[in-house]
């Protein structure tokens, strides 16, 4: 009985262990009939690679993407290597390798040449598997087509450095007439002096430490006129954004010299209040300027529109939040209507009849890209006050 009893219980163990090995591979089809789905149904290209033999599965979506059929493309890690754009190769290589050495997510995008020679976008993500001894064995993932995006974010990049150039160029005709008062100022003092040397120089006995003196005076001229036609050509540069530490008092003095001809013809007063020490932010000086001028050109039409009462703008500088610096440009002009306060920032909106209306929506753009905000109050008396924040470079945090 004990014999048969043992005999009964060994079938059952037999059983046991078939029937869990039949449960573990039905599992195991129906995962792979999973991933074979998956792979399929997916707009993804998928690869696998066996990092020890250097061979890769690539997906027959893989290939498609970049125009193989499935029987092209040898499985290599060499394949794709070859394939991968020069400049992208060593950002990817270095990706792979910080994710096999320190597990730090692979997740990058580069491009590939297809068949026909071109290259296109994508974003590559993947997962290693390593031993116990943290040798890596595998690893596999996807590469999703971004070409589309690419194209665009380049397209409306290039589009907001034309609107951004344009409008800077705009603003140049407003500016023209004080430049070109800061530039005749030194050289009707040019003509002065070189008119007093030649009348030194006409005498029997000229004063040659005079002459020497007036000579100087020229040169100091010169040296102004020069630095305002540089001011003009930085504004008219149509460069990529260039960022750097800059002095907020500075770039604010400077926007405010260039214009104070122009505001002071309108009889209106400017007063700048800048908090004293106040830290530098990182950003692109150019368009931070861009930014103000437009505010303060904003500010003096809507004073010129407003009639009789107070001609005033202010311009604030104050550190008022632990990682941002907030300028403000107020004025006591007509103020903004309540509906058009969401609409005055909206490209080609404007209330004037010779208004582009792009002004505001590029100031935002260019705030936004720094990392900062953009938004205007109602003043409590009259006119309005437009703010912007500019997050100060990250050394100030520390
Ligand atoms: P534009 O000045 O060419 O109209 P903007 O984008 O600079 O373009 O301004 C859009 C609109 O916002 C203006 O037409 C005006 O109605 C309103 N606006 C801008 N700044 C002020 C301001 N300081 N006071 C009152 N309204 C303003």
């Amino acid at each position: 009985i004990a014999f048969l009893f043992i005999e009964t219980s060994l079938i059952i163990m037999l059983w046991i262990q078939i029937k869990k090995r039949r449960q573990a591979e039905i599992k195991t089809r129906k995962s792979e009939e999973r991933y074979t789905l998956a792979v399929r149904g997916s707009t993804d290209g998928l690869w696998d690679w066996k990092t020890l033999s250097g061979e890769v599965f690539y997906s027959d979506r893989f290939k498609e993407l970049i125009g193989y059929s499935p029987d092209e493309f040898p499985g290599t890690f060499d394949s794709f290597r070859d394939h991968l754009h020069p400049e992208d190769l060593d950002a990817t290589l270095k990706a792979i390798e910080q994710h096999h050495q320190e597990r730090v997510p692979y997740d990058v995008e580069y491009r590939l040449r297809t068949k026909r020679g071109e290259y296109k976008w994508f974003r590559a993500r993947g997962q290693a598997i390593w031993d116990e001894h943290g040798k890596v064995l595998r690893m596999a993932g996807s590469i999703q087509d971004i070409n589309e995006r690419k194209q665009m974010g380049k397209k409306s990049q290039s589009l907001r450095d034309e609107l951004n150039h344009m409008s800077r160029v705009l603003s140049m005709g407003e500016i023209a007439a004080s430049l070109a008062h800061e530039i005749n100022q030194p050289l009707t003092a040019i003509r002065s002096y070189a008119q007093a040397a030649q009348r030194l120089l006409a005498r029997d006995t000229p004063d040659l430490h005079e002459v020497d003196k007036i000579l100087t005076g020229i040169v100091t001229g010169n040296r102004r006129a020069e630095a305002v036609i540089q001011r003009i050509r930085m504004l008219m540069k149509n460069e990529q954004s260039e960022r750097s530490l800059i002095d907020v008092k500075t770039f604010i003095k400077e926007v405010a010299s260039l214009l104070r001809k122009n505001i002071e013809e309108h009889n209106i007063s400017l007063r700048l209040e800048l908090d004293a020490n106040l830290p530098q932010v990182f950003g692109d000086r150019v368009q931070l300027q861009q930014v103000v001028l437009n505010l303060i050109l904003n500010g003096l039409e809507a004073i010129n529109a407003g009639g009789d009462g107070l001609r005033e703008l202010v311009v604030r500088a104050s550190k008022d939040a632990v990682d941002v610096v907030t300028i403000s440009v107020q004025d006591s002009g007509i103020g903004i209507h309540e509906e058009n306060k969401d609409r005055i920032f909206d490209a080609f909106f404007s209330t004037k009849s010779q208004g582009m209306g792009m002004g505001l929506s590029i100031s935002r753009s260019i705030i936004e890209e720094h990392g900062g905000r953009l938004w205007v109050t109602q003043n409590p008396v009259q006119g309005a006050t437009f703010s912007f924040t500019v997050p100060i470079h990250k050394e100030d945090l520390i």
